[in-house]
């Protein structure tokens, strides 16, 4: 098991493959050699499998917890962030991220949390069903276990550098798929370990969260285009493998999220809908029966439409019962 858990990427970097119960199967986390330990990049989630595999995975390495000397989290998702806590329970190691990720974990874990109404007021307010949305409620607070304990953190800054494995990585701010992630580039080595900002084979989701930017879409674009300009010979990513073909794989991300704004805005052509009725067009109703991802796909398509309304591509309409519907413009 350990064998094909853990992967030596070269320097020294461990690629360790820590389970998830989501058809992503896996996050990575990235043990880096230090003078005196070692630092991890992204624990994971906090299940009792992960947990194992962390036991399993440091025990084959000749590891143990006080090994630890710092925990990295690259954004606050609970698929990264979520063993932070007890890892650094574990080890006393410091856990670094950046503020804007920490203020998203205290909105969505911190205690009196507002963001399960935030999200009720803008689901419903774009078709989703209520029955759907009890599920998708159920779902979101079972995360509450997965991201506890919450660590005590510090604070990185984009913009600025950190010492990682002996070398200095530039920290890129990478916003769209989480606002305050952050990239990390190598420059002499041409590395960067890009979060879930860059992922091979899966488009990472760009969600409409309550409260944050109303364009995500067009941050995750521009941030895209941005890291385009980076050489890099080795990504090392949330999930998946480590790749080499960056800046292909960027254009295959922007060229996606056009080809979705193109067939959502074919989609309006019979008449308006609302979100709901889209996500279902798009992704399918099959997904009805899994919250987890409904979640996401209805998030992807409200992150599409309104970036849409925003090129006034689309028309927003809101009916006297509430309910938002798109149109096309020419359909005025
Ligand atoms: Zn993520
Ligand atoms: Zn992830």
């Amino acid at each position: 098991m350990t064998e094909s858990r853990v992967a030596e990427l070269g320097n020294g970097f461990l690629q360790v493959k820590i389970p998830l119960p989501f058809s992503l199967k896996w996050v990575n986390s990235y043990i880096v050699p230090e003078q005196d330990g070692v630092t991890v990049i992204d624990p994971g989630l906090r299940t009792a499998e992960a947990e194992s595999a962390w036991s399993e995975a440091m025990a084959g390495c000749g590891l143990t917890y006080k090994s630890i000397r710092r925990i990295i989290v690259t954004h606050q998702h609970p698929d990264h962030y979520g063993l932070a806590g007890l890892l650094q329970e574990k080890s006393g190691a410091d856990v670094y991220l950046t503020r804007r990720a920490h203020a998203y974990t205290r909105k969505l874990w911190g205690g009196e949390s507002l963001y399960p109404a935030e999200l009720r007021e803008l689901f419903l307010a774009h078709g989703m069903p209520e029955e759907l949305m009890g599920a998708i409620e159920l779902n979101l607070a079972s995360f509450v276990a997965r991201v506890s304990p919450q660590p005590k953190v510090q604070y990185l800054e984009a913009g600025g550098v950190i010492e990682l494995g002996g070398e200095i990585w530039q920290l890129i701010d990478a916003p769209g798929h989480a606002f305050g992630a952050l990239c990390f580039y190598q420059e002499e080595k041409q590395w960067m370990i890009c979060g879930d900002q860059v992922l091979p084979r899966i488009t990472p989701n760009i969600s409409v969260v309550p409260g944050e930017e109303r364009d995500p879409l067009q941050a995750f674009i521009l941030s895209l285009k941005e890291l385009r300009e980076y050489p890099v010979k080795l990504a090392l990513p949330g999930h998946r493998d480590p790749f080499a073909d960056f800046q292909k794989r960027i254009d295959e991300l922007l060229a996606h999220h056009e080809r979705r704004l193109t067939a959502m805005t074919a989609e309006l052509e019979e008449g308006p809908l609302s979100a709901f009725e889209l996500c279902e067009k798009q992704f399918g109703a099959h997904l009805r029966s899994n919250p987890h991802n409904l979640r996401f796909a209805m998030s992807e398509t409200l992150a599409h439409l309104f970036h849409l309304a925003i090129r006034e591509e689309v028309t927003e309409m809101r009916r006297a019962d509430g309910l938002t519907l798109y149109q096309q413009v020419n359909a005025l």
